[in-house]
């Protein structure tokens, strides 16, 4: 064999050592959006999937915009096909407890089925468990660290809130969400509010306008380089804890 077409080969066998395994359709990746570079923004939909998420589903892609989906065990297992729908078409997945409790009003015993089960559930669904924890209502407190430590997850809290569970009106929802958009935020919104998926064409319109790139919380933190027990963004007196 000539020496060329050996490297050849070998070349080739590099490429499928590394190429992917495709153990669940996941979207294919374009170039990665690199947020050292461009203005980012990540929108978070909590307490999911709602049943509204197909409808926000089909204008985040109309409109190329990526997104991370908070969920709850006990939505997963009712609505497995929004949670399958996500992860094909690239956004990110977390996990928001099973049934909602007050983690810092829990036990840890409770703390730790409440996560677990929904990382069972979610399991089943895609065949692999999301690596971001956000905590009911974004409460936290350092038992709850330890815990997502021990599940070897972050904590992920949010910059800015939109509101929308509150005012439930698409306006207040569009005004609220511009005002408080800034490079790398991470905004709290709900699919399963009616308001947030119909105002969402006119914000991503607008966001897009201002030059964000709605990318999922994954590439917000990416050079943050997050550890499991973390807290990001750090919340306000967190450190007198
Ligand atoms: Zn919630």
């Amino acid at each position: 064999m000539s020496r060329q077409i050996s490297s050849l080969l070998a070349i080739a066998a590099v490429c499928v050592t590394l190429a992917p395994t495709p153990a669940f359709a996941q979207a294919p990746k374009k170039a990665p959006v690199d947020c050292e570079q461009v203005k980012c923004l990540a929108l978070t939909f909590d307490d999911g999937p709602g049943k509204y998420a197909g409808t926000l589903l089909d204008t985040l892609k109309k409109h190329d915009a990526k997104a991370t989906f908070f969920l709850e065990g006990q939505y997963v297992k009712s609505r497995p096909a929004f949670v399958k729908r996500m992860v094909a078409e690239g956004h990110t997945i977390g996990n928001h407890s099973y049934k909602h409790p007050d983690f810092t009003k829990s036990e840890p015993g409770t703390i730790r089925n409440e996560i677990k089960t929904t990382q069972a559930e979610i399991k089943k669904v895609v065949g692999f468990e999301p690596k971001l924890l956000r905590p009911p209502y974004g409460l936290a407190d350092l038992q709850v660290s330890e815990i997502a430590g021990e599940f070897d997850m972050p904590v992920i809290l949010w910059t800015a809130g939109s509101q929308d569970w509150n005012s439930k009106n698409v306006e207040a929802i569009k005004k609220q969400t511009m005002a408080v958009a800034q490079q790398d935020g991470i905004i709290l919104m709900h699919d399963w509010v009616k308001q947030t998926v119909d105002a969402m064409p006119a914000i991503i319109k607008s966001l897009q306008k201002k030059g964000y790139h709605l990318v999922t919380v994954d590439d917000i933190i990416k050079r943050h380089n997050l550890q499991a027990g973390d807290v990001f963004p750090v919340p306000a007196g967190w450190s007198a804890q």
